[in-house]
């Protein structure tokens, strides 16, 4: 299966990110921890990327599609994977479903974390990371609600999109995104 996680920084993605992966048995593709390697090992894309990250803002298209799209290639993908920090606007999203029609693939579901606003600030100031800082958090949020919010929307056109609340602890959380799972099984098997 080809899955999405979307959410906004701070929703708890990479915690159920560990348990999908689990779950599908499929590559986890996190464009967030892909560009802080390339960062860690100074390469000129993580050069590029760091400036952008370092200020809450998106990295350019250019460096992310080549980026995903090596990796979509690659022959562990063709299972499937678990998407996660990508597509992050409808640009992507629609370059994503390019890259996968080529392939005769596309994507199956889509899992929005809800978190409200205030619960992700609190959750930021309970742990530790470069760009959380609590300024360039705020950006990162409002990145997240200008940028990548619409793409709720597209997803949800595509009767794509399964919304679910992320407040609760991460095994209550896990069980609705485990049935959100099985919904887009179930709907991938309908003629
Ligand atoms: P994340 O770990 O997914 O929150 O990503 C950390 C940072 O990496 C983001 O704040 C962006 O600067 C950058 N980034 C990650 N994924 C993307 C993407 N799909 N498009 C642009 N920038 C991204």
């Amino acid at each position: 299966m080809r899955i999405i996680l979307i959410g906004p920084p701070g929703a708890g993605k990479g915690t159920q990110c560990q348990r999908l992966v689990d779950l599908l048995k499929v590559p986890h593709l996190s464009t967030g921890e892909m560009l802080r390697a390339e960062v860690r090992a100074r390469t000129p894309a993580g050069i590029e990327a760091d400036g952008y990250m370092a200020h809450g803002q998106l990295v350019p298209d250019p460096l992310i599609l080549g980026m995903v799209g090596r990796r979509l290639s690659q022959p562990d993908c063709r299972e499937g994977c678990l998407l996660d920090g990508f597509p992050r606007t409808l640009h992507q999203a629609e370059i994503l479903d390019d890259l996968l029609e080529r392939q005769a693939m596309s994507v199956d579901g889509v899992i929005e974390l809800a978190v409200p606003r205030d619960e992700l600030v609190r959750r930021m100031l309970a742990r530790k990371r470069a760009d959380d800082d609590p300024g360039i958090f705020a950006k990162r949020i409002v990145s997240f609600e200008l940028q990548t919010a619409p793409l709720l929307d597209y997803y949800s056109r595509q009767d794509k999109l399964a919304t679910i609340d992320g407040l609760g602890s991460a095994n209550e959380i896990f069980d609705r995104v485990r049935a959100a799972i099985q919904r887009f099984e179930r709907a991938s098997r309908r003629p």
